[in-house]
């Protein structure tokens, strides 16, 4: 139906259900008004009772809203790959699949009963199995809370300590004009070793080193850990200094790098670090020490023992290292005939970012539910697969059909991992698989305005496709895609197979936050998706040709730039991403929070090993385009995203 009409279930229904942020008329129920018998009589008038709105929904419009609620619920857990929420998220697409009478695509290699999952590794992570500090000092014994007062990081190993702590400044050895933090003489063998964080800094907070912006190289965690670790202290603790102007002062996140030193490396708040100089060391507050350690004069003597012989603290950190695996779902609607052994591949990712673990554009702790990334996709293939097995089964017999396979992707959000797993262990021949149709947030389609890509210099494949695109109610908005990495299709492409992509043309802010909440997804736009990927499928299953990527079309290399990133990269010796050695001021990555120092190592989903794979992504952008990208900073991972700007003439 045309989107200019109310759409009950796309809005009202939902809203009056789980409430919601929208400012909406007064004719919407409270919950509570609902689940009572006599609502107040001012909006019994006029609120649209909920199972006469479903009633009065078409059966798919009711099933996508059935699918939806459940995969963004909070049962879900965001859907992150190796969580609980995940594995209930892919076992109940597997139960659609199933019931919609789809076969399963795999036979184990132990030849079990075949199945519809799809493993694959995500390497392995380290989980903390235990983290403990506890001050035994003068002025009394206390066990810190680990999450809020400290964390056990990444950047160092399993061990324990037991020992006086040494205060080490901010750790830096190699400062200007012969600057350390290190006093001659002090050792720091088997004891705690007490860090601040970044590098010293003037009464603002801000670096006394960098000029104005930032930090200076020096702040960073590698250079500080490794001049602490080399002098064999038992355990690091790494302390938010008090009063630095920097946001991370706030968090207990570290890490994502690489491990620094073999020995535990804690992050700790300024208010618990506070508490153990309070109880431990008679003579200085926290602020105190930090202002002894921001004196940059050569000779100041900077490190000492806090307190006496019998001021320790325990540290225990343990961790261990923990496989992470995920599965595509798939599931089989076999052909029959001549094209029986041609495939089109209709999927979408299910995973999503689970409490904002990586990816979030808010950062990590609350739910992100996803249900236009990608909930809402999830949804429309279950409903694509049961819709194409009845047409099929209502087909003549002697019509030749190609096989479809349904695929449920996971760790998309990660960089498209999944997907490319698939295309490197394809069930079908990738050379017989012939399109590929991507669904990746189809739930908030405005106006009407749905965005399909497809691939470009593929014979007649718009010829095909456009009388179809013309019976949807939607307003298509076509584009190009030469190969860029922002979704599963990506995978395809870069094997040679036809994709078509849909996505709301008009992007929105609650991308990739906690926002991304189930009562904003318009169910009957979502729907009107699904049936034109419905009836695109259906045609190209019986298409007596097939297309093909020309082979003769020039390389990607050639397309001019429409774009400017606004830095200039380097790559790094160990390929582990690319140096970022200058940043166009107001540029696009300027404007995103990239700063000169910074290593690029996503850039679209895409690892970034090489400059090259950087250039060819940019070549397949169009300006206004936001790309995610994950930039490594003093040892984190920040997530930014990139709007990217036009390029100017002669530039
Ligand atoms: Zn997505």
């Amino acid at each position: 139906m045309p989107t200019t009409t109310a759409s009950p279930l796309s809005r009202t229904l939902l809203w009056a259900i789980f409430g919601g942020s929208l400012a909406f008329p007064a004719i919407v129920a409270t919950p509570r008004a609902l689940a009572q018998d006599a609502p107040a009589a001012a909006t019994a008038a006029t609120t649209p009772q909920i199972h006469s709105v479903i009633a009065a929904s078409a059966p798919d419009v009711q099933a996508f809203n059935e699918h939806l609620i459940i995969l963004a619920s909070p049962w879900m857990e965001g859907r992150l790959p190796g969580t609980k929420g995940m594995e209930r998220a892919m076992d109940y697409m597997e139960a659609q699949f199933k019931s919609a009478g789809l076969e399963p695509a795999f036979q184990p290699s132990d030849s079990s009963a075949k199945n519809f999952r799809q493993p694959f590794s995500l390497g392995g992570k380290r989980e903390v199995v235990e983290e403990s500090i506890k001050l035994n000092c003068a002025n009394g014994e206390k066990t810190l809370d680990a999450g809020t007062d400290f964390k056990l990081t990444s950047l160092g190993t399993s061990g324990s300590g037991n020992g006086v702590v040494a205060f080490v400044g901010y750790g830096i050895e190699n400062g200007p004009e012969g600057f350390t933090s290190f006093s001659e003489g002090h050792s720091l063998e088997g004891k705690i070793a007490m860090v601040l964080r970044f590098e010293p800094m003037d009464e603002k907070g801000s670096s006394r080193w960098s000029g104005g912006e930032g930090w200076s190289g020096r702040a960073g965690f590698q250079g500080k850990i490794a001049a602490i670790a080399k002098r064999n202290p038992s355990a690091i603790i790494v302390v938010n200094t008090p009063g630095a102007n920097d946001p991370r002062v706030n968090s207990l996140t570290a890490g994502g790098g690489a491990t620094m030193a073999n020995v535990p490396v804690f992050m700790m708040s300024t208010s618990a670090a506070e508490q153990l100089v309070s109880r431990c060391d008679a003579k200085h507050s926290l602020m105190e020490l930090r202002k002894i350690a921001d004196e940059i004069k050569a000779g100041q003597p900077m490190s000492f023992d806090l307190g006496g012989p019998d001021a320790t603290v325990a540290v225990v950190g343990r961790t261990e290292e923990k496989t992470v695996n995920a599965e595509n779902v798939v599931g089989v609607l076999p052909g029959r005939g001549a094209l029986a052994h041609e495939v089109i591949v209709i999927g979408g990712h299910l995973d999503h970012l689970g409490m904002g673990d990586f990816g979030s554009r808010e950062g990590p702790g609350k739910l992100h539910p996803g249900a236009d990334d990608n909930a809402s996709g999830a949804a429309g293939i279950i409903l694509l697969a049961s819709s194409l097995k009845n047409d099929y089964a209502a087909l003549p017999a002697e019509q030749p059909l190609r096989t479809v396979l349904f695929i449920g992707f996971s760790a998309e959000e990660s960089g498209l991992i999944g997907s490319r797993y698939y295309v490197e262990h394809p069930i079908y021949p990738i050379k017989d698989t012939v399109l590929m149709m991507n669904f990746d947030m189809i739930g908030r389609v405005k106006n009407g305005r749905l965005s399909v890509t497809n691939s470009p210099d593929v014979n007649g494949f718009m010829d095909w496709a456009q009388p179809i695109y013309a019976k949807s109610p939607l307003t298509i908005i076509k584009s190009e895609g030469r190969g860029g990495g922002g979704s599963d299709h990506a995978s395809f492409q870069a094997v040679g197979v036809p994709i078509l992509f849909a996505i709301c043309a008009d992007f929105h802010a609650d991308y990739h936050t906690s926002r991304d909440t189930m009562d904003l997804i318009d169910r009957e736009t979502s729907v009107e998706a699904v049936h034109l990927w419905h009836n695109l499928a259906l045609s190209m299953a019986q298409l007596d040709k097939r297309f093909t990527i020309d082979e003769k079309s020039g390389p990607m290399r050639t397309q001019p730039m429409k774009v400017r990133a606004g830095l200039r990269t380097r790559e790094s010796e160990d390929g582990s991403g690319l140096e970022i050695v200058d940043v166009t001021k107001d540029g696009s990555a300027d404007k995103a929070g990239i700063r000169k120092g910074d290593k690029l190592v996503k850039w679209n989903k895409m690892e970034m090993k090489d400059r090259q794979a950087f250039v060819d992504d940019l070549r397949t952008q169009d300006p206004g385009a936001k790309v995610q990208a994950v930039v490594l900073r003093d040892g984190n991972e920040i997530t930014v995203y990139v709007e990217l700007q036009a390029a100017k003439e002669g530039q």
